[in-house]
């Protein structure tokens, strides 16, 4: 096994002077498929976010190595050029045509829209970007986005949420055609739903108040979830 292509080492993020993750470490391979639980309000998002470098989040501590390198300060269009494609959990309406954004990422990561045509994004192509789409929609255009991009690492942020089960099944192919292309993904979901449309979920973790508490295989972890809920990981570190 060779070096893991993600390390985050004590990572600590402030947002508006809190701090919200509180000393994170997380390995992710090559390849790999790690899903991420937790209640409302742990700093998942947050964790996302402060990977891309999102202005207001800010790590304070601790250290992001990909690929063998400190990024941890680098500007987010310098992780997206290195292959960090970060899928938002909520959209804002973007002045952009969804077209030409797509032809941008085509360019730009020597992709096809090929990638795409299973997400039945075409009749959007020619509106502006998140604009009144639906919940469902609106996971599918962004899912696009990151698959023209074609990255090492996606970090997807709860691309289960607010789907109906036509586009959640939709969303799950994609996913595993990330999968296929060799990256290495890191999924936030609420509920799991995602994970029964994935090929493959290598592990999962769970984080409760800024902190992992918990790693291990998601079918067991779901079991405790599902059972008692997360207040039995609080208090415990993993
Ligand atoms: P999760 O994704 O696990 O539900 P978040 O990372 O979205 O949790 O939020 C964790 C905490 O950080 C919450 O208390 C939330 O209010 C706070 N937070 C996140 N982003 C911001 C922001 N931009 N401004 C102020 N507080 C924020
Ligand atoms: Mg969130």
């Amino acid at each position: 096994m060779g070096s893991p292509l993600l390390k985050l080492e004590d990572l600590h993020v402030q947002v508006d002077g809190r701090e919200i993750v509180k000393g994170v470490n997380l390995s992710v391979r090559t390849g790999e498929v790690h899903v991420l639980l937790g209640p409302n309000g742990s700093g998942k998002s947050t964790l996302l976010k402060a990977m891309v470098s999102m202005p207001g989040y800010r790590v304070t501590r601790g250290s992001i190595i990909f690929d063998g390198r400190d990024i941890r300060d680098l500007k987010p269009y310098e992780k997206a050029r290195m292959g960090i494609a970060l899928m938002h959990q909520h959209f804002r309406p973007l002045s952009v045509k969804f077209s030409s954004l797509a032809t941008e990422l085509c360019r730009t990561f020597g992709s096809s829209l090929d990638l795409i045509s299973d997400l039945r994004v075409d009749g959007l192509m020619e509106r502006e970007l998140f604009r009144g789409f639906s919940g469902g929609e609106a996971k599918r255009a962004e899912l696009a986005l990151i698959l023209l991009q074609r990255p090492r690492l996606a970090l997807l942020d709860e691309p289960d949420s607010g789907v109906d089960l036509e586009s959640l099944k939709t969303v799950g192919r994609s996913i595993n055609t990330l999968i296929d292309m060799g990256a290495s993904i890191l999924l936030v979901t609420h509920t799991g739903l995602i994970a029964e449309h994935l090929k493959r979920v290598d592990t999962a973790h769970v984080m409760v108040d800024g902190r992992i508490v918990e790693s291990g295989d998601l079918t067991y972890i779901l079991n405790i979830v599902r059972k008692k809920g997360y207040e039995v990981f609080r208090g415990s570190r993993a």
